[in-house]
């Protein structure tokens, strides 16, 4: 598999106080079923930041991830015309964490092709921060077109 490539052109300032926001809101994470604690961080086009993390559930599949629930909060917070300009993804288990397809697919919806995420990637005992576009991380992701 390809190494993700990382972005110098972004502001990195921002992105490492979203790491940060990011990392507070993993200290929260309910997951008693895996350890897997993950928080996500979403900037806003309205310069605010929104975070989560993520809450499973003992049936599994209900399970939401962090940057989903981001998102939901976001949009319960902020309304339905809100963007997302960046986001970042950290957990506390130092592995690497790429954002879900489902993730990927919901972030798509308010996100604009060249905004970036950023998210733990690589193997054990090498994991870095890699920041891509939403459309590098969801090529080809579903877009309805009526016409
Ligand atoms: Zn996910």
């Amino acid at each position: 598999m390809e190494s993700p490539k990382t972005r110098t052109n972004q502001p990195e300032p921002a992105l490492e106080a979203l790491q940060m926001a990011a990392k507070q809101a993993a200290l929260n994470s309910y997951s008693p079923y895996s350890g897997f604690r993950v928080g996500a961080a979403l900037l806003l086009s309205n310069g605010e930041i929104v975070t989560a993390t993520n809450v499973e559930n003992t049936s599994y599949g209900l399970t939401i991830c962090a940057e989903r629930a981001a998102l939901v909060r976001a949009v319960a917070q902020y309304g339905p015309e809100i963007r997302v300009v960046a986001a970042a993804v950290v957990n506390l288990n130092d592995t690497a964490s790429p954002p879900c397809g489902a993730c990927r697919q919901v972030l798509a919806e308010f996100m604009d092709p060249d905004a970036v995420v950023s998210f733990p990637a690589g193997s054990e005992g090498a994991v870095t921060t890699a920041t891509l576009s939403i459309a590098e991380l969801l090529p080809f992701g579903f877009d309805m077109k009526l016409k």
